[in-house]
């Protein structure tokens, strides 16, 4: 009989997965994901770059998560004593382009997920990715697992929506399933698409003469930012407790965009007056405020803290992002080289 503690991890391509898979599999466990892909073909994509130093290590499967037979079957494959929900169609900002579709992944996925475990085996734990994002129109602060939602994006919404049928499925059925309400946690693995990542990038740039500016929306935006690689120790210790419940898992310390910023150029000697320019192509129609975490249930029941302070992590991605750009300056001169003949 297998003794190891079997998870499957939906979307584990993205930062989050990466980081739990790494978790997971350090903790022993037999770890599969699932990914998008066609006719049973993993596809090489760039998405898969996160998990390339894990290679062989994991089973990745690719089905379409948005098809409830698939689902289903993987669960009977695998086997699995947890399932976390990782899957979403995870931007805000293109849940306004693509608000259908994000219903679809984001919200009706859960629920498939949810239905597939309840058919094949009742008693696989159940992680759900929830997000800070369903607060909205924050109108107390700092938020706990008490706090009202008010979701003003249809990512917002869609999540709000998977939060609840947790709670439904919990409540309704003794499922153990729970739901993390993650604030904002990034990584050296966060896509450009986020203002941490696309910050250190340029600072990257800028220090190594290959860019001069860094545009940028609202620098008095706040937000309690942390390390993703903490956030994922939170979503497996919820489905180790005896009972199962939603945790609000965040910092209970929020910066400014602009302290973001600050801490990134002072990290590589830089004065950030000199480069940064406020854009209002990169303003929001709304932003919301007092976005701030009340991480108490998290660290009574779950043990849980943030092991990363906010310039540890800010240090880390410039770090990563100088040394990324290095690279990519290397190999561009290694290919501007004439080719050295051979006598
Ligand atoms: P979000 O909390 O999921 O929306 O995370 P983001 O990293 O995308 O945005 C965090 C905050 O940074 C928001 O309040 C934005 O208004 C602010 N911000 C300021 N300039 C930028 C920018 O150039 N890009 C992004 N993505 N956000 C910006």
């Amino acid at each position: 009989m297998n003794a190891r503690r079997v998870a499957i991890v939906t979307g584990i391509s993205g930062q989050d997965g990466s980081y739990l898979a790494e978790e997971l599999l350090a903790r022993g466990y037999e770890v599969h994901g699932t990914c998008r892909g066609k006719n049973g073909v993993v596809p090489r994509t760039s998405e898969l770059d996160r998990l390339a130093h894990l290679d062989g290590r994991i089973t990745l499967h690719p089905i379409d998560i948005v098809d409830f037979a698939s689902v289903r079957d993987l669960l009977k494959q695998v086997h699995p004593h947890e399932v976390y929900n990782l899957a979403a169609q995870s931007s805000v900002g293109l849940s306004w382009k693509q608000p259908i579709e994000t219903g679809e992944v984001t919200a009706l996925g859960v629920t498939r997920i949810l239905e597939a475990i309840r058919s094949v085996d009742p008693s696989i734990r159940f992680y759900q990715a929830g997000s800070s994002e369903m607060f909205g129109k924050i109108e107390e602060s700092p938020q706990d697992e008490r706090t009202l939602f008010r979701p003003v994006s249809p990512y917002g919404a869609a999540k709000v929506y998977g939060h609840m049928i947790t709670a439904s499925y919990r409540e309704s059925f003794g499922m153990f399933c729970c739901s993390g309400i993650l604030f904002n946690h990034e990584s050296p693995r966060r896509s450009v698409d986020f203002v941490s990542r696309k910050i250190t990038r340029t600072v990257a740039e800028i220090r190594h003469g290959r860019a001069t500016e860094l545009r940028l929306g609202n620098l008095a935006a706040q937000r309690d930012w942390g390390f993703a690689g903490d956030y994922v120790k939170a979503m497996y210790l919820m489905l180790q407790q005896d009972e199962p419940r939603d945790y609000v898992v965040g910092t209970g310390v929020v910066h400014s965009v602009r302290d973001f910023v600050q801490a990134a150029f002072d990290h590589v000697g830089l004065d950030w007056r000199d480069h940064v320019v406020v854009d209002p192509a990169f303003y929001r129609p709304a932003d919301p405020k007092l976005v701030v975490a009340d991480p108490t249930a998290a660290r009574e029941q779950l043990g849980w803290e943030p092991e990363v302070s906010f310039e540890e992590l800010v240090r880390m991605m410039v770090d990563t992002d100088l040394a990324i750009v290095r690279d990519e300056i290397a190999t561009e001169s290694e290919r501007a080289l004439p080719s050295r003949r051979v006598a």
